[in-house]
């Protein structure tokens, strides 16, 4: 089994199994910059934002010290748990417990999850769009579209109902991490274009939501679409002349 850390060497427990909530570790380094106080620890569950994804946040207990992880971030491989609140004493060595607030981590993964879905549904119905931008939330996930806004308005009902028969499908959501050659080729085989992918990686992390969508990736996902419960349209904004905002939202009823 391949093992997930930068190059430097994070373990990556987040993506090894999304669903986990809570995590052992210890501490390898803290620092404050900027006023900013930063934990690193040698393995975590809490998942760094990139991608377009929000990242974790949760709380990290050491035997005489608690932090609140307000924002998770990766440079060069090294995870960064940046810690609004620290109470008591951290020190290099000490043993900790890692807390992902749950909620907020399952919003991720079904938004993302969302995110793919909708994404690949925009290239079906709005084949002349172009997605200049998307970003994923715990609470929802946002489109940036160059496109005809008339065409847009007109194609959204039917957006979100194609979006919401691929829930109602609950089909299996694949991850997999395959050589760049095999990566290519099952890219062409859902009709995208290799150049989406990573360059100069020799290993991609590629997301399956069988028969509908194919994609590099290294966010959160859950296992089935079935799990979002549905996918609901918030709104559309105008951002500018044929630049529109489309924001959906996974797992809320209403
Ligand atoms: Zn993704």
């Amino acid at each position: 089994m391949m093992i997930m850390r930068g190059s430097l060497g994070t373990r990556l427990l987040s993506l090894e199994d999304p669903y986990t909530k809570e995590f052992k570790a210890k501490i390898l380094a803290l620092s404050t910059t900027n006023g900013l106080n930063r934990l690193i620890l040698d393995r975590t569950a809490f998942h760094p934002e990139g991608g377009g994804q929000d990242s974790d946040v949760g709380e990290i207990r050491g035997p005489s010290g608690l932090a609140a992880v307000s924002s998770v971030i990766e440079v060069g491989g090294v995870v960064h748990h940046i810690c609004d609140r620290i109470e008591g004493l951290f020190k290099p060595g000490d043993p900790v417990i890692g807390k992902v607030e749950w909620g907020h981590r399952y919003g991720l993964m079904k938004n993302h999850t969302a995110s793919h879905i909708i994404w690949a549904t925009l290239e079906r119905e709005l084949p002349k769009a172009r997605i200049i931008g998307s970003h994923v939330s715990a609470d929802k996930t946002r489109f940036d579209l160059e496109v005809e806004r008339d065409e847009l308005k007109r194609s959204l009902p039917r957006i979100e109902l194609v979006a919401r028969k691929i829930v109602e499908e609950d089909r299996p959501v694949k991850i997999e991490i395959v050589e760049r050659d095999e990566a290519v080729s099952r890219l062409k085989s859902y009709g995208k274009s290799p150049l989406d992918l990573p360059k100069d990686a020799e290993w991609i992390r590629i997301v399956e939501i069988e028969g509908w969508d194919i994609s590099a990736c290294k966010g959160l996902h859950v296992r089935r679409t079935g799990e979002l419960g549905s996918i609901r349209l918030l709104r559309r904004t105008s951002k500018g002349r044929n630049l529109d905002r489309v924001e959906f939202t996974a797992g809320l009823e209403g």
